[in-house]
């Protein structure tokens, strides 16, 4: 669902004066349902800067699902995960599980860091990556490295349209045990094999114009890759500074921001190892506190952009206001 020139045309005129220009009722109607549409494009999209860097943060969807126990708190009663959610104001039955992909555009290169769930998702109102991109005035061909922190569906599910590079002009980078992990045949049976086959579909593809990364190297100047493995395998956050500027891009170090954040240690079913990954989360934001920088999760509520207190137990997710804008 590009955002059509006739869209356009539909959202510089408005409805009001397409009627005034004599364009029938029910045209009126189909505009102002595209307007509606064409709003929610906008809405999902979100740039603020860190020192040069322009950062973008791009809603590909959200989903509402069950839960989140035992998703969240998996070793847990779900009394127990119940009352945390409902002293934050949260219903213990239903969450919203959304998906924020990063655009940095370092002023010499437009670095895309994930890709959504892609063209599957679309009919369920998600894979909105490319759309808001395009809306954000980056068109696909413009993009110039596509970073994975990790190789899960949601992550790199966008990487393919219509049976082609969704960024024709793009290379890659990705953790190189990611990488390892996910195309030794051994995955292609048992509980990795729907997501080792995903991963031979969407990721292998690129592998000869990909880089491969460990702790401490650079995706692009400025950029630095840093271990957080748990999650995934070889799952990798990113580390952005400019001119004394930081954000740290956590990707899916924590996943709920009350039952990840305020519980570190609940086993969550999407880690793929649970005691790695809640040390990881304790490793990760016990930095982001001390170092009070601000960080971005890609299932933090959009834009996901905020900063970590430290508490007796576990953090305090404190979402960011206008820190940005002065
Ligand atoms: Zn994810």
């Amino acid at each position: 669902m590009g955002l059509t020139t006739s869209r356009r045309t539909a959202l510089k005129l408005g409805a009001a004066s397409l009627a005034a220009m004599g364009v029938p009722q029910i045209m009126t109607r189909a505009a102002h349902a595209e307007t509606a549409d064409a709003a929610d494009l906008y809405a999902g999209i979100r740039t603020f800067r860190v020192g040069q860097f322009e950062v973008t943060a791009i809603r590909d969807g959200g989903r509402a699902m069950e839960g989140p126990h035992p998703i969240f708190g998996e070793n847990q009663d779900a009394e127990a995960v119940a009352e945390l959610l409902e002293e934050n104001f949260l219903p213990a039955d239903r969450f919203v599980n959304g998906f924020t992909p990063v655009l940095v555009n370092t002023g010499s290169e437009r670095v895309l860091f994930d890709t959504g769930l892609g063209a599957g998702a679309r009919q369920g109102g998600l894979g909105q990556l490319r759309a808001r991109l395009e809306a954000a005035g980056h068109a696909p061909d413009a993009i110039d490295v596509v970073v994975l922190t990790h190789f899960h569906g949601d992550h790199i599910g966008g990487l393919m349209e219509e049976g082609g590079p969704a960024f024709p002009n793009a290379r890659y980078v990705a953790g190189q045990a990611e990488y390892d992990f996910w195309t030794h045949e051994d995955r292609l049976s048992g509980p990795t094999e729907n997501s080792a086959r995903a991963v031979q579909a969407n990721v292998v593809p690129f592998a000869d114009n990909m880089m491969f990364l460990a702790e401490g190297d650079e995706a692009v100047a400025g950029i630095t890759a840093l271990e957080a493995f748990g999650h995934s395998p070889g799952h990798m956050i990113y580390h952005l500074e400019s001119e004394g500027e930081r954000l740290l891009l956590t990707a899916d170090t924590a996943n709920h921001y009350i039952a990840s954040l305020r519980r570190p240690d609940w086993h969550v079913r999407f880690d793929m190892d649970k005691e790695a990954a809640a040390a990881t989360r304790r490793r990760v934001f016990d930095m982001v506190a001390a170092e009070r920088i601000p960080f971005l999760g890609y299932h933090m509520p959009f834009p996901g952009v905020g900063f970590i207190e430290t508490l007796d137990e576990g953090y305090r997710y404190v979402p960011a206001s206008y820190q940005f804008e002065l």
